[in-house]
C-alpha cells in the first residue's frame, strides 16, 4: 500500500519539487499551499496522486481541519515534511514586532502546529517519520536576517528534542538545514551577491531544489531507519 506524505508549503519551490519527487517515488501526497491555489492546483491535476489543501500554517485550527483531511482521503499519514517558511530581511532594530512574530509564527510555529496535529496517529501506530526544513542560518546565524535565523535556530532545537520525546515510539525526526537555493525565496540575490556566496562555496554551486527533495526522500525511507534527531545540511560545503 502506498505511503502518504503530508508537505507544507508545496506549491512553489522546494515544497513543489518534493511534491513531484515523492508523487514520483509512488507516496500518496497532500499539498499544502497558503496563497498559490492556482499552482497548486495545476500540480494535482498533472499528478493523480496529489491532493491539495489550502492552510496557513500558523493557524493552528486549520491545521487541525487539514490532518483530518487528509486522513479521510488517504487513510493515514506516515510522513510530515515541515516545509513552509517565510524569510525576513532587515537589522533586528529595524524589524517591527509583526514582522518577528510572524516569521516565528510561520516558521516555528508552524512547525508545531504540524507535529501536534500529526502525532495522534503516528504514536498509535508507533510509526512515522517527520522532517523539518530548517537553514544554515538556523545553525550559524545571519546578520540581517536575526528574526529568521531565530526561527530556523527554533526548528533545530524542536527536532532534537521531538526526536528524544519519539524515539521510543518509532518515530524520527530529522531537519535538513540547506544552504542557499534558487527559489522565490532568494530571487532578489543580485548576481553579484550571488557570485560572491558562490565563490565561498567549496564545491563552487548553489544548491538545487533537487538536492533537498533527494535527501527528504531519503529520511522519509526505511533505509533511514536508525537515523533521527540528525541535522542534516546541504550546502555545498558552505557550513561546515
Ligand atoms: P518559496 O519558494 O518562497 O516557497 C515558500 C512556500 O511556503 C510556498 O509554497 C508558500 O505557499 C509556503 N508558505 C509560506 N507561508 C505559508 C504559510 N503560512 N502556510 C502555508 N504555506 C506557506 O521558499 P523556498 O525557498 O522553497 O523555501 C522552502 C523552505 O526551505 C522554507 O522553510 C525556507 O525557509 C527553507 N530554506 C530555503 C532556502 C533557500 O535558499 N531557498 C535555504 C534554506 C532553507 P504559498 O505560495 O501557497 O503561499
Amino acid at each position: 500500500m502506498s505511503k502518504t506524505v503530508l508537505i507544507t508549503g508545496g506549491s512553489r519551490g522546494i515544497g513543489r519539487t518534493m511534491v513531484y519527487a515523492f508523487s514520483k517515488a509512488g507516496y500518496n501526497v497532500l499539498l499544502n499551499f497558503n496563497k498559490s491555489e492556482a499552482i497548486a492546483n495545476e500540480i494535482a491535476r498533472e499528478l493523480p496522486n496529489v491532493k491539495v489543501y489550502g492552510a496557513d500554517v500558523a493557524d493552528q485550527n486549520s491545521v487541525i481541519n487539514m490532518i483530518e483531511y487528509t486522513k479521510n482521503v488517504f487513510g493515514s499519514i506516515d510522513v510530515l515534511i515541515n516545509n513552509a517558511g517565510i524569510s525576513c530581511t532587515g537589522l533586528l532594530q529595524d524589524i517591527s514586532i509583526d514582522e518577528w512574530n510572524r516569521v516565528i509564527a510561520t516558521n516555528l510555529t508552524g512547525t508545531y502546529n504540524l507535529c501536534k496535529a500529526v502525532l495522534p496517529e503516528m504514536i498509535s501506530k508507533k510509526d512515522g517519520s517527520i522532517i523539518n526544513i530548517s537553514s544554515v542560518w538556523g545553525i550559524c546565524g545571519a546578520a540581517n536576517e536575526v528574526a529568521y535565523s531565530a526561527s530556523k535556530a527554533g526548528v533545530i532545537g524542536l527536532t532534537k528534542a521531538l526526536a528524544k520525546e519519539l524515539g521510543p515510539s518509532n518515530i524520527r525526526v530529522n531537519c535538513i538545514a540547506p544552504g542557499i537555493v534558487m527559489t522565490d525565496m532568494t530571487s532578489d540575490l543580485t548576481m553579484e551577491e550571488l557570485d560572491d556566496i558562490t565563490s565561498q562555496i567549496p564545491l563552487g554551486k548553489v544548491g538545487s531544489t533537487d538536492d533537498v527533495a533527494n535527501l527528504a526522500l531519503f529520511l522519509a525511507d526505511e533505509k533511514s531507519s536508525y537515523i533521527t534527531g540528525q541535522v542534516i545540511s546541504p550546502n555545498g560545503g558552505w557550513v561546515i
